[in-house]
């Protein structure tokens, strides 16, 4: 599987970093320099490792650590967060028109790289997702090539589009497209020639298709054992012919992952899907935020992210203290705490959090009703700005008001009232929380 020994080497990084509750320079460059030996023997560019190392080394220095986060598991969060970058951080989808309106996809890439294969592999996968492709063989060099796309064609239950080997792939293309129009098929896909190398013939030869032909997008297919190969194979289509982006095959196979972190980095291009078998169901999206935990090893990054949520969790409900204690605290925050903790979980797992509240919890579970929440909404929903902000105001009359606008009794009002009051009162009296900084200091 890909990225194995790069994963493990990474994970020795990082074990002898977890056990510190405090990093010094040194000890994140010295970790840094082995980050940097394990992405140079997965082959990734060493252009692409120096400026990584460098962008991680800037991060981790002189940076606050997330509460909940200790030092070592800071700089895992960086360099997760650093790879997703290398990788062109979001899925790039391939630009394919909605509707009917025809998307024409030229594909291109060295002879074995998996290209017919891909071809036939998206076409079932535009298939599923309610596409009518159309396979065209424009390999007219090799006529075993034309069998395998129509082979795998028929496996897909998609149309191929041949005119034998004796044609110019142009005159192909062309009455490919006609077809395509004819028959309402809406993404065709011509299948070019590879060569075992890049060479100028066959570099012309896709020149000439895109002039000809109204290509929208041409999609390089290269393969991921090749390594540092599939990236200068990626750099020479992409200023030749010009690429909109890339499908890595092979993934499934021993590779140790250079590639896939280092083409967006070199050539500017992004990767749409990754080959991961022989089948022609194993073709999935690229996503570059699943590709980092899975080369950092999954579990360790999803805890970290749980730890950060907790933290970005307890962050507000220190936000919300300092409010409470100053006084400041108006119904518009308690809307909006409100909404905070229903998207984060909430307010009994948050107030848990903070320290010193653990023992409190009973005294304020009425406050906290989380199933009273909606009515709470409403309540205050009916309450006119200003005595959302200024809750003295509320007399009989206005009280009799809101409750007749949220559809409650009035006694719900005054609870509710009361409750903040209450927790105003009880949170003026609850300890402090201490500081969150990182020790991230100098040595010496
Ligand atoms: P082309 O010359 O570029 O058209 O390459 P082919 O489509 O003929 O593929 C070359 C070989 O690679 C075939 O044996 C394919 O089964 C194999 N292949 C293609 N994609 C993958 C992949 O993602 N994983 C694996 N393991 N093999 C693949």
């Amino acid at each position: 599987m890909a990225f194995e020994s790069l994963t493990d080497k990474l994970q020795n990084v990082f074990k002898k970093l977890k056990g510190k509750g405090r990093l010094t320079e040194a000890d994140v460059k010295v970790a840094l320099k082995e980050v940097k030996m394990a992405l140079l023997e997965a082959d990734v560019n060493f252009k692409v490792v120096k400026q990584f190392t460098k962008s991680v080394q800037e991060k981790a220095i002189g940076q606050d650590v997330m509460n909940g986060l200790n030092p070592g598991q800071m700089v895992i969060k960086i360099v997760n967060d650093e790879l997703v970058n290398l990788m062109g951080s979001e899925t790039t989808e391939l630009p394919i028109k909605q509707g009917n309106d025809l998307t024409v996809l030229m594909m291109v890439g060295l002879q074995g790289a998996g290209k017919t294969t891909t071809v036939a592999k998206l076409a079932g996968k535009l298939k599923s997702k309610g596409k009518r492709p159309l396979l065209v063989a424009c390999d007219v060099y090799r006529p075993a090539a034309i069998t395998q796309l129509q082979v795998n064609g028929e496996k897909q239950g998609v149309e191929v589009f041949s005119m034998g080997d004796k044609q110019n792939p142009v005159d192909i293309a062309k009455a490919a497209i006609e077809h395509a129009k004819s028959n309402q098929q809406n993404v065709v896909m011509i299948d070019t020639a590879g060569r075992l190398h890049i060479d100028e013939d066959m570099m012309q030869e896709l020149e000439n298709i895109k002039a000809n032909v109204n290509v929208d997008a041409t999609v390089l297919v290269v393969d991921a054992m090749t390594g540092q190969d599939a990236v200068n194979v990626a750099q020479n289509f992409s200023d030749k012919v010009g690429i909109d982006g890339v499908i890595l095959t092979k993934m499934d196979g021993d590779t140790r992952g250079g590639a896939a972190l280092s083409i967006k980095a070199v050539t500017g291009k992004p990767i749409f899907y990754v080959g991961m078998g022989e089948k022609l169901s194993d073709l999935e999206q690229f996503y570059p935020e699943r590709m980092a935990s899975r080369i950092l090893g999954m579990g360790d990054v999803m805890s970290l992210i749980e730890k950060v949520e907790a933290s970005v969790d307890q962050e507000q409900a220190q936000e919300m203290q300092k409010k409470l204690k100053k006084m400041d605290f108006d119904f518009n925050d308690y809307l909006t705490s409100m909404e905070q903790m229903n998207k984060m979980g909430g307010i009994s797992r948050i107030l848990n959090m903070l320290p010193g509240m653990g023992g409190k919890m009973k005294d304020i579970e009425g406050m906290i009703d989380e199933k009273a929440m909606d009515r709470t909404k409403s309540i205050i929903l009916s309450m006119t700005a200003q005595e959302r902000s200024n809750p003295n105001i509320l007399n009989i009359s206005r009280k009799n008001r809101i409750a007749r606008g949220a559809g409650v009794d009035i006694t719900e009002v005054n609870r509710l009232v009361k409750q903040f009051e209450q927790s105003k009162k009880m949170m003026k009296q609850m300890p402090g929380l201490a500081g969150g900084k990182m020790n991230m200091g100098k040595r010496g």
